[in-house]
């Protein structure tokens, strides 16, 4: 054969390969098994959009570690609330619930075969500040008009807490017993690291031996023209890491009628200038961006799903074209946010210590280490220390990556597809 029939074959291979992969990558689509004719939908309509709006009202608002009492006193109202909204979970005889360090909320909910491994539902009953003047409307007046349930909590998560609320009391007051057993868990300090709350829980959990098949937590929304054109579900099958650290100078102050060259607030700027200019690496590839985007190959325009298919190939320009926006560069890379910045304390005195926290979210294929080290090479400023802060926030390292081809993943996408009219759902990382 002559050199230019083997580039013909090979070209002919490689084009047949392409097509090939396109082909098989875009016809695996699952169809959700259809519901049981039993399981009545459960209601949804002003009687629940009205009880998140009152949720919204209770203010459990978390500001530090150590909750004040009024945030207790929110606590209780919210559980009082729970109680008094949704009496069939509470009197049911199949349901224990149980408080855990005061304030947090752990059920089980007893099923008919017991051989079949429990799963877990969570949720939390606090949420994080909201500061008034940048809301459009009071965030804590629980508004509700045509189109939006308004709030701090109607999406983190007071949503998720009244929702499995809604369905055990259905189920309750139905009298209808599920075939599995479930828990759910309700921690009250989830915004400032569930130190009291999921962790105690958690320890419960262990000592009396119990294991789950999987367990749902709040996660991500379905998204609306971001990965791909109309909805998409993720389930995530991983969450970031948590890093905060704390980056100060020291430099000799003075007065600022006889500046230096340089000052603690000058170096502190440039340092923080250079990290927010420059993005830790991205480790497209590496898994559940794969395996998302090779969910999504049956519902793309062709030319995406030819390359999605063929990611041996196109693998760096898909890289590259998400990398171009924020959310979907989150995605494949550790993130930096500079959040805080302290220095100075009087109009002519120049200080000598400034100090600003960066929050990092860390990528299941980065160690805490891994983001310190660029933070050095990035900032290549001996004077500017690097120190993990403890102080706000609870660091925690990446998840493992749980399994896509899971029963969990299964039973929640067949859920998913069940609610959502069929849309596309993908493995994705929280
Ligand atoms: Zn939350």
């Amino acid at each position: 054969m002559s050199g230019r029939a083997v580039l013909y074959v090979l070209l002919c291979s490689v084009l047949a390969l392409l097509v090939g992969r396109t082909i098989w990558f875009g016809s695996r689509i699952v169809d959700p098994e259809p519901c049981g004719t039993n399981e009545e939908p459960i209601p949804v309509g002003d009687t629940q959009y009205t009880r998140l709006a009152k949720a919204i009202q209770i203010k459990t608002i978390s500001y530090t570690r150590s909750q004040s009492n009024q945030t207790k006193l929110a606590l209780i109202e919210l559980s009082n609330f729970l109680r008094r909204e949704y009496q069939h979970v509470f009197s049911s005889p199949y349901i224990d619930v149980e408080v855990v360090a005061n304030y947090s909320l752990l059920m089980r909910v007893a099923g008919q075969d017991a051989s079949l491994q429990p799963y877990l539902l969570m949720s939390h009953l606090d949420v994080v500040p909201a500061v008034s003047p940048e809301w459009q409307v009071d965030p804590f007046a629980g508004v509700v008009d045509e189109e939006f349930i308004w709030g701090r909590g109607a999406i983190d998560v007071k949503n998720t807490l009244l929702a499995i609320m809604e369905v055990v009391n259905s189920l309750a007051k139905a009298n209808q017993r599920p075939k599995r057993s479930f828990y759910i868990a309700f921690g009250h300090d989830e915004e400032v690291g569930g130190r009291q709350g999921a962790v105690r829980i958690a320890a419960l959990l262990k000592e009396r031996g119990v294991r789950f098949k999987f367990i749902l937590d709040e996660g991500l929304p379905v998204m609306e023209d971001i990965f791909m054109p109309g909805r998409l579900a993720t389930v995530g099958v991983a969450e970031k890491g948590i890093l905060t650290l704390r980056l100060s100078v020291n430099m000799t102050g003075g007065h600022s009628s006889l500046p230096m060259a340089e000052s603690a607030i000058s170096v502190l700027s440039r340092a923080v200038a250079r990290l927010s200019h420059t993005a830790h690496p991205h480790h497209f590839g590496s898994g559940i961006e794969v395996a998302m985007l090779e969910h999504l190959a049956p519902v793309v325009p062709l030319a995406k799903c030819f390359a999605i298919s063929n990611l041996w190939l196109f693998g760096p320009i898909v890289a590259w074209t998400l990398a171009q926006k924020g959310e979907t560069a989150a995605t494949i890379r550790t993130t930096t946010a500079v959040t805080i910045m302290r220095a100075g304390f009087k109009a002519n005195v120049i200080p000598g210590y400034a100090e600003a926290i960066v929050n990092h979210r860390v990528h299941p294929k980065d160690t805490f280490e891994d983001v310190i080290r660029r933070n050095h090479e990035i900032i290549n400023d001996a004077r500017v220390v690097i120190s993990v802060d403890e102080e706000e926030l609870l660091n925690t390292p990446p998840t493992p990556v749980s399994s896509w081809s899971s029963f969990g993943f299964s039973v929640i996408s067949k859920s998913v597809r069940q609610v959502f009219n069929s849309i596309p759902v993908a493995p994705g990382m929280f």
